[in-house]
Parts: structure tokens; C-alpha cells; sequence
């Protein structure tokens, strides 16, 4: 019997048994006063992986985006980022609600931004009619352009436009390990490039609750304050901490199945019939377009009778994800009903 295969989103995986005994062995205290001996290691463990000086434990990647936004920026001020980036897209308008910045949109290849657009972007000093430019912000794996990666080269471009103008760079990295292991980058390297950097244990690492926001120690201390103001600031929240250290330790060199799994799914879509054109499969997002046979809505439905579920994004677009609970049983009943689809005329 196979149990639900769900490919909405890779946020959905539960914790390993593993994983909830390190989080019942977890000592704890009271973070708010900077005693969570757990919290604290989980911290200085992804600051050290990245090479950055402090880290801050967050309840989730919205709120390690939006703060990491306000401490950079100042009302009257513009971030640059790709238009369809997840800080723009997908948090509530928080930028112009937190932070009273607007975005200078760049229309990007995937979700990513060239050095020569980020660069166009930047807006003329000494001219009150624009907005100061003060923040580039790269998200790395690109969410809407189906898992796209930065490699290293790309990211110091970047980095190099934004020293000469003096603008700080953050990296929205909710799936920041699905792109190192699909470039073969180093975390390390990243603290030579990023002023922050946002990393999500609850994506592709599997930990139930939890991102860290990455920088140097001053900005991080200003970063404690609105994380507080934000509501943030958590009591024994080690035990959620532990989760993510747990992750880390041992969730992060297998993302290479997850994305084995994902090619798989494109070479059998490639070829199906029901489908029109597949966005190029780099790490663990699947995105592809439907012709006429089905219409987004009929084919997820027809995935559910399989007990799969999957995510329409409307205009006959649908988007997989894989994940660490998707076991190799599961992926073969995949493969044989994205087959068996090619055979289906009827429509659900
Ligand atoms: C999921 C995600 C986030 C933050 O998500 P939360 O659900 O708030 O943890 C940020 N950026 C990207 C690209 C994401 O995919």
C-alpha cells in the first residue's frame, strides 16, 4: 500500500524518528535571555558553515527575510531583486508594510539576475526624485524558476557591483543547500560575498519549524531587536533548534537523491504526451506546462486518485517537488502513473 506521495512542496515532510529524539534530548533554556544552550549551538554551527560571524534562530524564512530587509534598509529606500522572487511575490507585501522600501523589479533568466541588470537598477545618487537604492537581494535556489542556481562566479559579479556602490547583498536562501549541491559550491564561501544570508531548515532539510538568519555580529545584534519587535523572540525553543542542528548533521549531503529523483520525473514528462514544455530540472523543483489534454485542475485531480498530490499553478502549469519522504517505492509508483497518464483520454 502506498501512502500519500505529496509533491506540493518540500515543506511538507515530517521528522525522522531520529530527529525527534534529538529534540527530546535537547537541553534548553530561555533564548530571549540568550541562555538556549541549543539554539546558541545551532547558531554558531550555520554561522561556521557559512563563514559569518553570528547567527539569529527564526521561526520561519519570512521572518529571516524581512528582518535581514529592515536592518539593511531605511524608509525611503529601494531593494533590487528578481520580479518574481519570494520577498516580492510571496511575503505579504511585508517590505513596504516592515520596512516603508520599495523593489526595483528586474525581469531575470529564472528567477536570476544578471550583473549588468542588477547594475541598471541602481538608482542615480543625488536625485530626489528616486529612491535611494541601499539592498540587492539574490534568492538561491530560484523558487518560481522551477529550482535555477547562482554558481559562485555569477554570485561574486554581484557582489563586486555592490561593493563599488556600496549597497549590502542578501541572499534568500530557503533552499541555499539545494543549489551548493547541485554547483558544488562551498558554503564557506559564501560569507566573502552575502552581508546576510536567510537559511531554511524546513524546506529540503526536513526539520519541523525553523530558519537562521546569517551576518556579522552587528548586524546581527540589530537583527535580535526587530526580531523581538516582530513578536520572534522564543522561549525553550531549543527543541526546535535541535531539529535543525539534527538537519544539518545528517540531511544535507542526501539532497543529491532528491534531485536524482526530480531529473527522473522531467525525463518521463519530456516525453508524455499531456505535456507541452518542462522548465530545465537543476535541483529538486519540477515545473512544466500541460498541453490540452488535460487542464491543470483535471490533471491534479487525476494525480489524487494515485494518492499524489501536486500543485497547480494555474495557466495549465503544475509544479513537483521532491523530498526527503519520498522513498524510492513512492518515485517508481510516480513514474508508472505519469506513464499510465500518456494512455488516459478520458478526462477526470
Ligand atoms: C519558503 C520560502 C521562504 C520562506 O518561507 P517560510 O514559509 O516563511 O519559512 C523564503 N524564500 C523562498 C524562496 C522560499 O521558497
Amino acid at each position: 500500500m502506498i501512502h500519500k506521495i505529496d509533491l506540493r512542496s518540500d515543506t511538507v515532510t515530517n521528522p525522522t524518528p531520529e530527529m525527534l529524539q534529538a529534540m527530546f534530548a535537547a537541553p534548553v533554556g530561555d533564548d530571549v535571555y540568550g541562555e538556549d544552550p541549543t539554539v546558541n549551538a545551532l547558531e554558531e554551527k550555520a554561522a561556521a558553515m557559512f563563514g559569518m560571524e553570528a547567527g539569529l534562530f527564526c521561526p520561519s524564512g519570512t521572518m529571516t527575510n524581512q528582518i535581514a530587509i529592515k536592518v539593511h534598509t531605511a524608509p525611503l529606500t529601494e531593494v533590487i531583486c528578481d520580479v518574481t522572487s519570494h520577498i516580492h511575490q510571496y511575503e505579504g507585501g511585508g517590505i513596504a508594510f516592515n520596512s516603508a522600501a520599495s523593489t526595483a523589479l528586474v525581469h531575470g533568466e529564472r528567477g536570476k539576475m544578471t550583473p549588468q541588470q542588477v547594475e541598471a537598477h541602481i538608482r542615480p545618487l543625488d536625485n530626489v526624485h528616486f529612491p535611494e537604492t541601499r539592498l540587492v537581494s539574490l534568492e538561491n535556489t530560484c523558487n518560481k524558476g522551477g529550482g535555477a542556481f547562482y554558481t559562485l562566479d555569477e554570485i561574486a559579479a554581484i557582489s563586486a557591483i555592490c561593493k563599488r556602490h556600496s549597497l549590502a547583498l542578501h541572499l534568500d536562501g530557503a533552499r541555499v543547500f539545494n543549489a551548493l549541491a547541485a554547483s558544488g559550491d562551498s558554503a564557506k564561501d559564501y560569507g566573502l560575498y552575502f552581508d546576510s544570508i536567510s537559511v531554511c531548515l524546513s524546506k529540503g532539510l526536513g526539520a519541523p519549524v525553523g530558519s537562521v538568519l546569517l551576518g556579522s555580529k552587528a548586524f546581527i545584534k540589530r537583527a535580535r531587536r526587530v526580531r523581538k519587535v516582530l513578536g520572534g523572540g522564543m522561549r525553550q525553543a531549543g527543541y526546535l533548534a535541535a531539529a535543525c542542528i539534527y538537519a544539518l548533521d545528517h540531511h544535507v549531503e542526501r539532497l543529491q537523491e532528491d534531485h536524482k529523483k526530480a531529473k527522473e520525473l522531467e525525463a518521463t514528462l519530456l516525453h508524455a504526451n499531456y505535456v507541452e514544455s518542462v522548465l530545465p530540472v537543476d535541483t529538486n523543483i519540477v515545473i512544466f506546462k500541460l498541453n490540452d489534454r488535460f487542464s491543470d485542475a483535471e490533471f491534479v485531480q487525476a494525480l489524487a486518485k494515485q494518492n499524489i498530490l501536486a500543485s497547480s499553478f494555474g495557466q495549465q502549469m503544475i509544479r513537483f517537488v521532491t523530498h526527503l519522504d519520498i522513498t524510492d517505492q513512492m518515485q517508481q509508483h510516480l513514474l508508472q502513473t505519469l506513464e499510465a497518464l500518456n494512455e488516459q483520454t478520458v478526462t477526470a
